[in-house]
């Protein structure tokens, strides 16, 4: 899908793109950080190959990027701490087990909306924690421009969820806002991701895992995962 977007120039001096000339990492050279975790799941890979065809209409794109958040948060929540717990069965009291605190997820808007309402599926009982970041096309920076996060904080754990970790920009202001929140523990799920955005978050927030369903080539000049999906805000919400 060909992005158009426009760059100022100077008679003299054209701009360089953003990513132009910048080194990239390899997929191979990214592989092996430990708290990236790509996904091996059938299933998740099918709807992914969906999403990524140019052809897959909003109104499917949508339902895809939900199904396939409803399938990475079973992968981002398996090792979520639990507690003991007191209940009745209609036959017995006996203890069970009870997920310890809340569970947040922070959609960057956006294009995160579809992925949270894959998680809410899940749990129903997430707190959705809405976070504005736009990028800057020139400089690639993300800004932000939207926050409602609540001010009692009592999570086990986050999400920062994003379908695209491209230069990593976003990911890592999320994961700076929400360590801000004091929350003990946070995570980025996203759909595809690029070798450079990973290496820049994880770079940055080593402490935070990393949950993807799969992990591409390389950005483009102006930023775009190739091979990617193109814009997953555009297409989800029909704004190409
Ligand atoms: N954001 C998108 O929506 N797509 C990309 O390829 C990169 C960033």
């Amino acid at each position: 899908m060909e992005k158009k977007i426009v760059i100022e120039t100077n008679a003299d001096q054209p701009r360089k793109l953003p990513m132009q000339g910048v080194a990239q990492p390899t997929r191979e050279e990214v592989l092996h950080i430990p708290r990236l975790h790509v996904s091996a799941h059938p299933v998740t890979a099918h709807k992914v190959t969906a999403l990524r065809d140019k052809r897959t209409q909003t109104p499917e794109f949508y339902r895809l990027v939900k199904e396939i958040g409803a399938l990475l948060a079973y992968e981002a929540t398996s090792t979520l701490v639990l507690e003991r717990c007191d209940i009745e069965t209609p036959l017995v009291p006996m203890q069970g087990y009870c997920l310890a605190g809340g569970i947040g997820v922070t959609p960057i808007l956006r294009a995160g909306l579809g992925l949270a309402e894959g998680f809410r599926e899940v749990i129903p009982d997430v707190q959705i924690w809405h976070l504005g970041l736009r990028r800057d096309e020139r400089t690639l920076q993300a800004m932000e421009y939207y926050n409602q996060l609540p001010h009692k904080v009592d999570l086990q754990v986050c999400y920062a969820v994003d379908p695209m970790l491209a230069t990593g920009g976003s990911a890592i202001d999320a994961i700076n806002v929400l360590k801000r929140r004091g929350i003990a523990r946070l995570c980025y799920v996203g759909i595809i991701a690029a070798p450079y955005g990973v290496h820049k978050l994880a770079q940055t927030h080593p402490d935070i895992d990393i949950y993807v369903a799969a992990l591409d080539e390389k950005l483009n000049d102006i930023g775009y995962i190739v091979p990617g999906l193109g814009d997953a805000g555009d297409r989800q919400f029909g704004t190409l």
